[in-house]
């Protein structure tokens, strides 16, 4: 039997809630199709600085890096709030991305026709269908680049730079368009090459990688046209290739089109096959330890553990199938909850989940 190490990071939160309710789903498919996962759970986040005094112990990065993928739930919360910066729960996530070279974020956003009404945009848009990935650069760009406070003619001043080479962004065109492959087969490329050098480079290499890609359909956008025609028009989208600054904001105003944050989940991704997996919410303490979290971000995250560390399509499909079916039945936890559908609570969630499978 085949067998794989899964590190299992729920953090704090919410994070536990929905990683136990992942975790039942990911046993079940596992053993359908004759696989068997080794979990081990480690602290990160605040319940790290509250045991060990740090946000991201060495031991819970050591395990994370001897296996074969990570399934984070959300850390942080208002205890740990008033920490300095090194101490702080969202350090554990940047030395969790850095310390394994997760360079690349896919994040899908999708509308459920039945979670239709959840979507702030007019129904006219909406229902043309939203089904996008935004595959964001991770670990280059003006988040790591050079920075610092200058003297400017005596007035004081700082600055950030952007700054790409050609293997960063050949690496993660890469991913853009082996996922486009698995997709519609089209790519859109973020960039404001109008104004910027690095987005002259980022475009002229992005043309390059394209042509191994023939079946690929590649289109060029300006960030600022991105932003207006995610919300304008949706449904034109596949995949939108983008560096990490861009990326950071379109991915949350693609997550706001779906409008419910409780349904979406990412991965970050490196070379290899080995990859983390986390719902793109947070830690949510005003719901926490209360049986009131949507576990279904949790449970597509997963899903996307399947599909690309080990390589279980037809798993991720089940689950994803499952998702659908529970929706489809109507049940809905608070988040999600419209008149005319039927409440139900994290735990039920997961179990309504399971049957399905
Ligand atoms: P949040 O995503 O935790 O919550 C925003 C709102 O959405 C809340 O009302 C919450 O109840 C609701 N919500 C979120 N996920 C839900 C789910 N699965 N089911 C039902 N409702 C859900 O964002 P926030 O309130 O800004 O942040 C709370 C804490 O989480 C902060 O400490 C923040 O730093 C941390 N955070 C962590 C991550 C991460 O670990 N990746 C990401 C974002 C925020």
């Amino acid at each position: 039997m085949k067998e794989y190490k899964i590190a299992v990071i729920p953090g704090d939160g919410i994070g536990v809630d929905i990683t136990r309710e992942a975790i039942k789903v990911m046993t079940k498919v596992s053993e359908k199709y004759g696989t068997k996962l080794i979990f081990t759970e480690l602290k990160a986040g605040g319940c790290a600085i509250d045991e060990f005094g740090e946000p991201l112990p060495k031991h819970t990065l050591d395990v994370c890096k001897d296996s074969d993928a990570v399934l984070l739930g959300a850390v942080g919360g208002p205890k740990w709030d008033n920490l300095e910066g090194q101490q702080r729960p969202e350090k554990a996530l940047m030395g969790l991305r850095g310390g394994l070279g997760l360079y690349a974020n896919l994040r899908p956003a999708k509308v459920y026709d039945v979670l239709k009404g959840a979507s702030p945009l007019k129904n006219e848009i909406i229902d043309e269908g939203v089904d996008l990935l935004v595959v964001r650069e991770l670990t280059g760009g003006i988040y790591f680049g050079d920075r610092g406070r200058c003297d400017d003619n005596g007035i004081e001043a700082a600055y950030d730079t952007e700054k790409y080479n050609v293997s960063e962004i050949k690496k993660i065109a890469h991913v853009a368009f082996k996922s486009a492959m698995k997709r519609r087969k089209k790519v859109t490329s973020v960039d404001k090459s109008n104004i910027l050098e690095s987005s002259r480079l980022w475009r002229s290499v992005v043309e390059e990688v394209s042509k191994e890609y023939p079946e690929v359909e590649l289109n060029h956008l300006y960030v600022d046209n991105t932003a207006m025609q995610l919300v304008r028009k949706p449904s034109q989208f596949d995949v939108i290739l983008t560096s990490n600054l861009f990326g950071d904001i379109l991915s949350d105003e693609a997550s706001m089109v779906t409008g419910s944050i409780g349904m979406l989940a990412s991965s970050s991704l490196r070379e290899d096959s080995f990859g983390m997996y986390e719902p793109i919410h947070g830690s949510a303490p005003d719901i926490a330890g209360k049986d009131l979290a949507n576990p279904l971000a949790q449970i597509l995250s997963s899903a996307m553990l399947f599909e690309y560390s080990l390589g279980m399509s037809e798993a991720a499909r089940d689950i994803e199938e499952a998702v659908q079916n529970v929706l489809d039945k109507g049940y809905r936890t608070g988040d999600i909850f419209t008149e005319g559908t039927k409440k139900v609570g994290t735990a039920q969630m997961g179990k309504l989940v399971l049957d399905e499978l």
